[in-house]
This record gives structure tokens, C-alpha cells and sequence, in this order.
């Protein structure tokens, strides 16, 4: 399950089927739709633990050691049939495969499990192939698909399940995530608030660059809020050499967009975990919420800016000016 658990990124969701399997109103059929990282397959993995743990605790939660968790943990539950391809499609053969799963009954419990993640990558062959399994439910038989694109799916597949949107984690809960994993809290909310997804999130984290770019945008920033005119010098010796990409180009305006929305949390005592906080942020925090919100505004047209192709170097140093003079 890895280490941040579905009970923690999804407490909410969690709850719902807890609560819903201990009435027994568990549905046939799920579409679960979300972003990346969201944790849909993980949530669909511990409704097979659920449903099929020996030991199922006072809280509804399955106790994740006895042997049927282990079993549906490393993949080998005779009556849990995961789908899931690393390729572009999945493809009518793999449903029919599945499909010949689903025609057995339950190996040991009249309970089957079946998870199709990226269900939008299903040819409509396949899908098609599918539905006719899909619109005879075998009692105890529950297909949850998973998905980033619920509406790639046929419309017939949605009708006939019960969508569950999965939110984004709510910052805090990245930002612990990352703490756990080791990343420097320095670096844990600046990249939480880039990404909601844990894995991008520790990638970023982990990026040699993105360190020195997140140091360098406080430094510039902190020659900005001392009115000292080497900041403008800064963007050609620093700021450029550290954003060859346009990818990179766009993280350090979001950076710096960042700083002036973190200065603005704080000015108004805002109930978010900081960004960056620390001196530079407190000193931002006394200017007034025109200029705050007047530097703010000159970081979103610069990024449009940069998005209408003029360089990298002209976007920030005309950005780096207006902040001098705000
Ligand atoms: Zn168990």
C-alpha cells in the first residue's frame, strides 16, 4: 500500500465504504475518477482487503496481516483479478481474459474482486466487450474501474456504475507525505504546493535544480524586498542559468508566485500551511495587500507572457523591474 495509506489521503472516501460494506450496500459496479496520485487504485485494493480480511477491525479498517491481506497484498487472492497495462490500450484479449475470471465463481467466498485501472484505455472493442459482462452482475461480483478521464469512457459503462470523484489531498496531507518519505521541510510545502500528487511531488523534491531554484528565486525576491537594484542584475546570472526549459522557466515564475501568495497568506493571518515562511516571507508579509496583490498580478501577466513565446530573460527582468518599483 505504501507508505502513506489510503485511510490517511482519503479519509473521507475511506469512510463512505467502511460504512457502506458494513451495511452490505456495497454496488456492482464503480467508476473511480481523479487525478493522478489521488489514490483511486489504492482505495479499490483496500476495498479487496476489506471484504476479504479475517480480522476486520473495530474501526472498519482490515487488519492488513492476516493471511487473505497478504494475499490480496502481494497480488496473489485468487478472488481479487487485477487489470492493469503499462501499455497505450487495453485491448478486447485482456478483457476476455478477465472476462473468463469473472465467469468462475468465487474461489473460496462467493466474493470476487475486479480492478481495472486506466479504464480509459480500453478500445471501444474491449469496452464493448465489456459491457455485456458488465450489465449481468454475478452477486458478490464488484468491477471498480479506475480512471483520469472518466468521460474517455463509454457512456453506456458510466450509466451503469456509480461514479466516486476523488478529490485532491488537501495540502497538509501531501506535505506530510513528504515529510515522511525524508524531504526537507524546506522543500516539502514549496513543492506540495506544486503538485498535489505525493510521487510528482518527491520527484520535484528530490531535483537538484528545483533546490537551487527554489533558494534562488528567495534570494532575488530578498534583493527585491531590500530595493537593491542587483536583483535585476540576478536574473541573467542566476535566474536564466537555471531555467533552460520552458518547464523550468514556468517553476520559477510559479516560485516567485508563490512567495508574494505566501507573504499575502501571512499578511492576513491566513489559516494555510506556509510555503516558504521564514524572514523573507515576514518581511514581505508588512507590505500593504495593494502592493502584495500588485506584484502578484505582475507575476500571472509575465507567465502569460512567457506563454505567448517572448524570452525567458525579457518576461523576468521587466517582472523583476515592476517589483522594484512596487
Ligand atoms: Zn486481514
Amino acid at each position: 500500500m505504501g507508505a502513506f495509506d489510503i485511510a490517511t489521503l482519503q479519509p473521507k472516501l475511506v469512510h463512505q465504504f467502511a460504512s457502506v460494506i458494513a451495511r452490505g450496500q456495497l454496488s456492482q459496479a464503480y467508476v473511480f475518477n481523479g487525478a493522478s496520485g489521488t489514490g483511486k487504485h489504492d482505495l479499490a485494493a483496500w476495498i479487496a482487503l476489506r471484504l476479504f480480511c479475517e480480522h476486520v477491525q473495530k474501526n472498519g479498517e482490515p487488519d492488513y496481516t492476516c493471511s487473505e491481506c497478504q494475499r490480496v497484498l502481494t497480488g496473489n487472492h485468487p478472488d481479487v483479478v487485477i487489470l492493469q497495462t503499462a501499455l497505450r490500450s487495453l485491448k478486447v484479449d485482456d478483457i476476455r481474459d478477465m472476462k473468463a475470471e469473472m465467469a468462475k465463481t468465487g474461489v473460496e467466498r462467493n466474493q470476487r474482486v475486479f480492478i481495472i485501472d486506466d479504464a480509459d484505455k480500453m478500445t471501444a472493442q474491449a469496452a464493448n466487450s465489456l459491457l455485456k459482462f458488465y450489465e449481468e452482475p454475478v452477486p458478490g461480483m464488484v468491477i471498480i474501474l479506475t480512471t483520469t478521464a472518466k468521460n474517455q469512457l463509454l457512456p453506456t459503462i458510466l450509466s451503469r456504475a456509480q461514479v466516486i470523484n476523488f478529490p485532491p489531498p488537501r495540502r497538509e496531507t501531501v506535505i506530510a507525505a513528504l515529510d515522511q518519505s525524508g524531504v526537507a521541510p524546506s522543500l516539502a510545502a514549496v513543492a506540495a504546493a506544486l503538485s498535489a500528487d505525493v510521487q510528482t511531488a518527491q520527484t520535484v523534491a528530490a531535483d537538484e535544480t528545483f533546490q537551487q531554484q527554489v533558494a534562488k528565486v528567495q534570494t532575488v525576491i530578498g534583493l527585491v524586498a531590500a530595493h537593491d537594484d542587483e536583483a535585476f542584475v540576478q536574473v541573467q546570472t542566476t535566474l536564466v542559468p537555471l531555467a533552460p526549459k520552458p518547464a523550468d522557466q514556468q517553476v520559477l515564475l510559479s516560485l516567485i508566485a508563490l512567495v508574494y501568495q505566501d507573504a499575502l497568506n501571512q499578511h492576513f493571518h491566513a489559516k494555510v500551511p506556509a510555503t516558504f515562511g521564514g524572514p523573507l516571507i515576514e518581511l514581505l508579509a508588512d507590505q500593504s495587500e495593494k502592493q502584495l496583490e500588485g506584484a502578484l498580478s505582475a507575476v500571472l501577466k509575465a507567465q502569460v507572457q512567457l506563454s505567448q513565446n517572448v524570452t525567458f530573460q525579457s518576461t523576468t527582468e521587466q517582472l523583476i523591474l515592476t517589483l522594484l518599483e512596487g
